[in-house]
């Protein structure tokens, strides 16, 4: 592969890109693995940037927590052969400046660092004078203020080109995903932030592959502005995130598979947002009836709590706390008295039914 000169425009121009697709392993591993795996994906001419992690911040101790700093040189040989431009995360200031001193052209702040002002702060001191972008992942929990406390605390350190990465959000509890997408939080982040492109990581919400292209073509219906996806030379071997990582070639498939829905030039802009925002009011719709289907099951739960402990279903004192509260919030986020009136009683209804169900089974 001919070796190119990373000049800042040419890292500029694929930082400019829409969509802006980031691959590589979650976890460098050894010298090969990089650059086998850099050069595959240069190979499938869809991929923009090489991501690997060297400082792996692992929820438990015991497992593979990278390779540290002696991963920088792997990933410079892998950016030289490949011509692929290279980011990683970074969770203080030393590795910034580590980074950097390995010509790192992108860096990342992890979602377990999003959580952290302290953390965030320590890195954003180190980017001061630098002109690295710098691409920021949701934080773990659902809470948007501290994502952009975060995005705040990079743009007050100077950094000029800022990304978004939406990875979901933890939760408790079996679920269809590894991290709840909660795509509103997402929506939410872009509509404040409309200036910073918005990339989806649909590695770390699915945690699988099977599901992969699937929710990968749901943020680009989203108007997502790329995809960050995980691969590697041999998913099943990868000593971490082995479950959700693919093939350079199996990512060449999914990228080609999937519609751009905003590159179709033949339907008029006004036609193509109504579609965007449609799209947006299914996927809240979709996690509204989620949540509801939630509400349902614990309803089932305290009908049989109830029935052991002969007590009734209806407890009025307790429904009228409930609307009170109701109509307070609602008021205070934008919704009718009336609506929410009629909402709460259906919701009590079917509540109720549920509950019947139960205590006469
Ligand atoms: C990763 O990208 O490998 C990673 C650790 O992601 P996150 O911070 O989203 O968990
Ligand atoms: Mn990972």
């Amino acid at each position: 592969m001919e070796t190119k000169k990373f000049t800042m425009q040419f890292i500029k121009d694929k930082w400019a890109k829409r969509p802006l697709i980031i691959s590589g392993p979650c976890s460098a591993e050894s010298e090969e693995q990089v650059i086998q795996t850099a050069i595959q994906l240069a190979e499938t001419g869809v991929v923009d940037i090489f991501r690997a992690g060297i400082w792996k911040p692992r929820t438990r101790p015991g497992t593979f927590e990278g390779v540290g700093i002696r991963g920088l040189p792997w990933l410079q040989k892998a950016r030289k052969i490949s011509g692929l431009p290279v980011t990683v995360e970074v969770a203080s200031a030393k590795q910034v400046e580590d980074a950097i001193q390995f010509e790192v052209d992108v860096l990342w702040i992890g979602a377990r660092s999003a959580v952290n002002p302290l953390s965030v702060q320590d890195i954003a001191n180190a980017l001061k004078g630098t002109d690295v972008p710098v691409l920021i992942k949701n934080p773990l929990n659902p809470d948007i203020e501290l994502w952009m406390g975060a995005v705040e605390r990079i743009v007050k350190a100077g950094v000029k080109n800022i990304g978004l990465i939406h990875r979901g959000f933890s939760t408790f509890g079996n679920t269809e995903y590894r991290n709840a997408p909660m795509w509103h939080m997402a929506i939410e982040m872009k509509r404040r932030n409309p200036h910073l492109m918005m990339i989806c990581d649909p590695s770390h919400i699915c945690g699988r592959r099977d599901i992969l292209q699937e929710l990968s073509q749901k943020a680009i219906d989203l108007d997502f502005d790329g995809l960050m996806i995980e691969s590697h030379i041999d998913p099943d071997k990868a000593l971490s995130d082995a479950k959700q990582q693919i093939t350079p070639q199996q990512l060449k498939k999914l990228i080609d598979s999937i519609k751009w829905r905003h590159e179709s030039t033949s339907e008029n802009s006004f036609n193509l947002a109504l579609e965007k925002l449609r799209e947006q009011i299914n996927q809240i719709d979709d996690e509204l009836m989620q949540l509801l289907s939630q509400r349902m099951k614990i309803a089932d739960m305290i009908g049989e709590y109830k029935r052991n402990n002969n007590i009734t279903i209806l407890q009025p004192t307790r429904w009228n706390e409930i609307l009170e509260k109701a109509g307070i919030k609602g008021k205070l986020l934008g919704l009718s008295e009336e609506f929410i009136q009629k909402y709460f009683d259906a919701v009590h209804i079917e509540s109720i039914n549920h509950q019947n169900k139960v205590m006469n089974s």
